[in-house]
């Protein structure tokens, strides 16, 4: 069963039915947003034998701000409870354990689609490809429920490339019902860029470069943010009313303030409060 426009609960992390596929499939590098490196595959020495993360309340002052940033869509606990019926990592021999490993960030990337996908057919100025975007939703949610090994083998990117032509064309729809003539950053570097106060109403920023961009009070309603990469941008103050493609990962990476306004579909993050 899959999320409803109006609701997107299953395609949010729910780390209690997942085994933790995050801490231990996935790779990280010793950086400014991990402590310390590790191989995919291999479990996070911080991993209880709870799947629970033993600093879980310390993240970011123990140098884990990545591990804070990072959302799997929902994809964790369809791998775990799903695709694999339950049976966790440890449980498994090796061949077990490669294939879940293997198969969770081919599903991270499908739910992701879906909640675009779902973000799509809540849009008014989108109907006119309601229809397709629904049987693009259904045909992504069907993909979910395959096998492992039919998962192993997808060509996700290839998928991934059939829906955004749909994600396009309704981007396109949302921005021309606005009435403005839009800017379009798509793709642009702008890295460090000072965009204070600027108007980026309805602009698209799809896959845009915002790393530590200046966003202070910018107006951003309405804008496109599919893919934009904020990490560190600075969205004090600034106004996302109405953004459509945002998802909780770019929001985490990002710096903001009780005064920011998100859409409903993102939370602000504790970070932006905490003063950590
Ligand atoms: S620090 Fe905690 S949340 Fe981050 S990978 Fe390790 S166990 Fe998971």
């Amino acid at each position: 069963m899959h999320a409803t426009p109006a609701d997107r609960s299953d395609l949010r992390a729910d780390c209690s039915q997942c085994f933790a596929l995050c801490c231990v499939a996935l790779p990280f590098a010793a950086s400014a947003d991990f402590a310390i490196g590790k191989d995919a595959g291999t479990p996070c020495p911080n991993l209880r034998d709870d799947f629970r993360c033993g600093v879980h309340t310390e993240l970011r002052t123990r140098g884990f701000s990545g591990c804070t940033v990072y959302d799997c869509f929902g994809a964790g606990q369809k791998v775990s409870r799903i695709t694999f019926g339950g049976r966790d990592w440890r449980a498994g021999d090796p061949e077990h354990r490669r294939r879940m490993f293997d198969v969770f960030p081919v599903m991270r990337q499908l739910h992701e689609l879906l909640w675009y996908l779902t973000e799509a057919l809540t849009l008014p100025a989108a109907r006119p490809v309601h229809a397709d975007l629904r049987r693009m939703l259904e045909g992504t949610e069907r993909l979910t429920l395959q096998t492992s090994e039919e998962l192993g083998q997808l060509d996700v990117h290839g998928h991934r490339r059939r829906v955004n032509v749909l994600l396009l064309r309704t981007s396109e729809l949302v921005r021309a019902g606005a009435g403005r003539r839009k800017k379009d950053h798509r793709g642009a570097d702008l890295i460090g860029a000072r965009l204070k106060g600027a108007d980026l109403r309805g602009a698209s920023l799809r896959g845009a470069y915002l790393i530590a961009a200046d966003l202070t009070g910018a107006d951003l309603r309405g804008a496109d943010m599919i893919g934009a990469d904020l990490r560190d941008a600075n969205l004090t103050e600034a106004d996302l009313t109405g953004a459509i493609f945002l998802t909780q990962p770019q929001i985490n990476a990002a710096r903001g303030s009780a005064g920011t306004r998100l859409p409903a579909s993102v939370t602000r993050p504790g970070h932006w409060t905490a003063h950590v």
